[in-house]
């Protein structure tokens, strides 16, 4: 275990843990690939506020320097351009494995979560840091049970075009529980459900940010197949908060995170219109191959041993990201006006 020395005044005393002699109190070193993304940066920014001191290692594939350059001047803080494809050498406690591309228009074009999954195990492994991976609801596929339990093994197409994800996830949770009963690593599961806020990618195709980009752009709403589809959207705090209790707490999982509150993309539609532009249009496209129809988290589990459950409704939610969207589309923020 990594240690640092700090003064009494920025003392966390989270852990208990015992400290060797001469060390005031203990500051967890934390690796977080994919730390430059859009939830990992949402992370590092809560990592960083309660005294970690931080690693982010990214390849920039999705992810940005501005959604942690606020850190650059504290020198606990560092950024590492890397691809995790590629080994790496670090000294950390914890390790927050979220590198991944992670939306439809991106996830067809690496490896990441097979060689990027077994070098960061290889790097928990070799320092013993706890080791937590960013799994997903794609590991349920198409699925035939509602709501989606994690005792559910799930109904994946293995050759399909979403399959390099899902697989892709469902091979980093198999070598993840390898570590864990093979080398006795401390690992641990998160299957997160759709995800939106702040720093969302603008164009990476995922449902959320396009029907708020369009709202704002004043383009019509873009709906896929029928719009009968369901999906159940989290905000992202809710998901960091349920994170950082699951690295802290004392089960592997996996546990499902997510907002049980479940809509079709229709109703997901009208509320970006309440919210945005009530006079917004609504398009609908050819919807792409093997979408699961209906997704929604059983979060018993989360509730239950890691005392977790969201607290940000989508019309609560949905405001915040708007003005950070109209902000990075037209270099303005309007929404005190809105
Ligand atoms: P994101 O694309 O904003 O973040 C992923 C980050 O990983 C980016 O910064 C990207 O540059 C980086 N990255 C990608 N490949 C890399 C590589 N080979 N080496 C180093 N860095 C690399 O996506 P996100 O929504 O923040 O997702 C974070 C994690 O959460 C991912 O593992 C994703 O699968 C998981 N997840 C997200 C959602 C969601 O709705 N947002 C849902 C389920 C699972
Ligand atoms: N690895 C890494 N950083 C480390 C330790 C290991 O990137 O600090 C990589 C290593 O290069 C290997 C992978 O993690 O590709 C798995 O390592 P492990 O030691 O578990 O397996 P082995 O190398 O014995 O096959
Ligand atoms: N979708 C849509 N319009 C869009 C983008 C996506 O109707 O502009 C639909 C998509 O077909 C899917 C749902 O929204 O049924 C969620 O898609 P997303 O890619 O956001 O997440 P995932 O499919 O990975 O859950």
């Amino acid at each position: 275990i990594a240690y640092e020395l700090q003064d009494e005044s920025d003392q966390r005393g989270n852990s208990g843990a015992k400290l060797p002699m001469g060390l005031k109190s203990r500051r967890l070193r934390v690796l977080v690939t994919g730390g430059a993304g859009f939830v990992g940066s949402h992370l590092v920014d809560r990592l960083m506020a309660r005294g970690d001191s931080v690693i982010v290692v990214d390849n920039f594939f999705t992810g940005r320097k501005d959604n942690v350059v606020h850190h650059f001047k504290n020198p606990r803080f560092e950024l590492i351009r890397h691809d995790v494809v590629e080994p790496i050498l670090l000294e950390v406690d914890q390790i927050y494995h979220l590198a991944c591309p992670a939306s439809p228009v991106h996830y067809k074009y690496n490896p990441t979560n097979v060689m990027g999954t077994l070098n960061m195990l290889g790097l928990a492994k070799r320092v013993n840091a706890r080791f937590l991976i960013t799994s997903t609801s794609e590991v349920y596929g198409d699925p035939l049970q509602h709501p989606q339990v994690e005792t559910y093994w799930g109904n994946v197409n293995p050759i399909g075009v979403r399959s390099c994800y899902d697989e892709g996830k469902r091979v980093a949770e198999t070598l993840s529980m390898d570590y864990h009963r093979g080398l006795n690593l401390e690992v641990r599961i998160a299957r997160i459900f759709n995800t939106y806020g702040p720093r969302m990618c603008l164009d990476d195709g995922r449902v959320v940010s396009n029907f708020v980009a369009q709202a704002l752009r004043k383009e019509p709403l873009t709906v896929y197949g029928d719009g009968k589809q369901t999906r159940s959207f989290q905000y992202v705090s809710d998901l960091v908060e349920g994170l950082m209790r699951l690295m802290e707490g004392d089960h592997v999982g996996p546990f499902n995170l997510g907002n049980p509150g479940e809509f079709t993309m229709l109703e997901l539609a009208k509320v970006v219109q309440e919210t945005i532009d009530p006079n917004a249009k609504i398009e609908f496209r050819p919807n792409t191959e093997d979408d699961p129809h209906k997704r929604k988290p059983d979060i018993s589990k989360a509730k239950n041993l890691l005392g977790w459950e969201p607290k940000v409704s989508l019309r609560e939610g949905l405001p915040l990201m708007v003005s950070d969207f109209r902000q990075r589309l037209f270099g303005d923020d309007k929404s005190s006006s809105n």
